[in-house]
């Protein structure tokens, strides 16, 4: 279903701006619709936030670690008849990630259920492992409900949401605080840690987030996590290479300056060296506050309001330094629980006892690093510079930096200082500087408020034909979801669903 509204007029020649994996998503599925499709993306190659950081001969990425759902990847290049397997070689991360708790345990988080629950059995006993099982058939009944209603969808006003499925979602919890749902299933501190975290993907702590963000581990943990050779920014060149191959003009390295408006139309786009491109349709996948602020001639109260997740501070490091304790991503937890969340998201602090995410891709494509060498991705939550605006760009980071090194040091990771041979640290100052709101390159936070149709949706209110995508619109934010948006963008435009 395609929602109530679509774009009014012509639509033969679309502009998309930028060229980040919604973007791109979408240029596929208009590109397979027979339009004729220009991308202008100010960067030199594509992938926006699924970016590419090269230091010494190591090679980062510089956004998304953890790729889930590959099958929409797939289903982008099938629309203009490119298969993935031709484009990247993708492996099944296993385990998707170890857990490092306090007390010095581990957990291995598996997609194989039936492994998992041996896993669970190991550590926490089989009554848990029982429970877990029975959690993921919970978790799997949810996604169920929520995939084709309201996650797949254009939804332009909460009447949209009435459907037996929402009945059904209610009585399942979707609607309770995702902490006690996954209370309410498992018993084991580190079982609800392992199911819970991911609220912070939708930029909130588990006990505010919805139930009907538990689907987010089901997608990681269940479904399975993946790894492309190369790094994870290989998927959007790939995307970016079947779209040229079948007719899309990617225009890199050319900065859009506004779109010109006329009456309640969309003309053209205007880029920063005057150059007019005309278009019958302007997508926008900048940033949606940035992308009202920047090239549009009106921001609503409702934008300007919008609340915003919180941030990452990421260190890059290459090292010589290899751990044989860990997996290819890591999740080291704090003593702390819910004030973790409450001083990231609420009090605007840095964490007194950090949770961090450590991921090490040279562990499964050795061609990452030299040889003998390693990379280090180490992910702190960090406040937004609307909760908190440090600065950044002072003497803060460097010793947040430092600290992050001791830390790892005290967790396990010994020598880890001693093995850097190069880093890179990208704070908030950073996320706003390349035009991200707030300083948060997640987007508007998933609080009920701006959750379906509530979030701003893929067709701008007031003018026919303006249509966004990306993270700040619906469904929400992470790949899997800014793959849809480019799915629900281009069905604004085509009209088909
Ligand atoms: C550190 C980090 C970790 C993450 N971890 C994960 C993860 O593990 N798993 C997951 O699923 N997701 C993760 N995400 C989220 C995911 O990466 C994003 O939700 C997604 O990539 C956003 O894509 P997008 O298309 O909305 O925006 P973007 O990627 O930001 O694309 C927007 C594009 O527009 C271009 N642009 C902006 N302004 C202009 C202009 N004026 N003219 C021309 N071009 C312009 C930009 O250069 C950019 O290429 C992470 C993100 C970050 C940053």
């Amino acid at each position: 279903m395609t929602g109530r509204r679509a774009v009014r007029g012509p639509t033969d020649r679309v502009v998309v701006v930028g060229a980040g994996l919604g973007g791109l998503a979408c240029a596929l599925h208009l590109a397979g619709a027979g339009r004729q499709v220009t991308v202008v993306e100010r960067q030199p190659v594509p992938g926006g936030r699924a970016g590419v950081l090269t230091l010494d001969g190591y090679r980062f990425d510089t956004g998304p670690a953890v790729l889930t759902m590959p099958g929409l990847v797939e289903e982008c290049l099938a629309a203009v008849g490119e298969r993935l397997a031709d484009r990247i070689t993708l492996r099944p991360v296993d385990p998707a990630y170890r857990a490092h708790f306090p007390d010095g345990s581990t957990v291995d988080v598996i997609a194989d259920t039936r492994r998992m629950a041996a896993e669970i059995s190991g550590v926490c006993g089989p009554r848990e492992a029982d429970r877990y099982l029975r959690f993921v058939e919970h978790l799997r009944r949810l996604w169920r409900l929520e995939r084709a209603d309201f996650v797949e969808r254009n939804l332009d006003s909460p009447r949209d949401l009435l459907t037996v499925n929402l009945l059904r979602l209610v009585a399942a919890g979707g609607f309770r605080r995702l902490q006690s749902t996954v209370d309410r299933h498992l018993r084991d501190p580190r079982t609800r840690r392992i199911f819970s975290f991911q609220a912070m993907y939708a930029g909130l702590a588990p006990h505010d987030a919805l139930g009907i963000y538990a689907v987010i581990a089901y997608l990681d943990s269940v479904e399975g996590v993946y790894f492309p050779v190369g790094g994870i920014h290989a998927v959007p060149v790939a995307m970016a290479a079947a779209a040229q191959k079948h007719g899309v003009r990617l225009r890199y390295a050319t900065e859009v300056a506004r779109v010109e408006v006329r009456g309640d139309r969309a003309t053209a786009v205007v880029t920063t060296d005057g150059e007019r491109i005309a278009a019958d349709v302007v997508v926008l996948n900048p940033d949606l506050p940035v992308a009202y602020r920047d090239l549009l001639p009106h921001t609503p109260r409702r934008v300007r309001r919008l609340r915003p997740s919180p941030s990452a501070v990421v260190l890059h490091i290459g090292s010589s330094r290899g751990y044989t304790r860990i997996a290819h991503h890591n999740l080291h937890f704090g003593r702390s629980w819910r004030r973790t969340f409450d001083e990231v998201i609420r009090h605007g602090q840095l964490m007194s006892d950090p949770s961090l995410f450590v991921s090490n891709p040279s562990r499964a494509d050795p061609g990452l690093a030299p040889a003998g060498r390693h990379t280090y991705y180490v992910l702190a939550p960090v406040p937004n510079l609307t909760v908190a605006p440090f600065d950044w760009r002072g003497p803060l980071a460097r010793g947040y930096a430092d600290e992050l090194v001791a830390l790892l040091e005290e967790r396990g990771y010994v020598g880890f200082g001693a093995g850097i041979e190069v880093s890179r640290m990208v704070t908030p100052a950073d996320w706003a500087a390349e035009g991200m709101a707030a300083g948060t390159p997640f987007a508007a936070a998933h609080t009920f408020a701006q959750t379906g149709p509530f979030r701003p949706a893929t067709l701008h209110p007031g003018l026919d034909n303006v249509v966004f995508v990306g993270s700040g619109t619906q469904p929400g934010v992470g790949v899997p979801m800014v793959l849809i948006s480019g799915k629900l963008a281009a069905q604004r435009i085509t009209g088909v669903s």
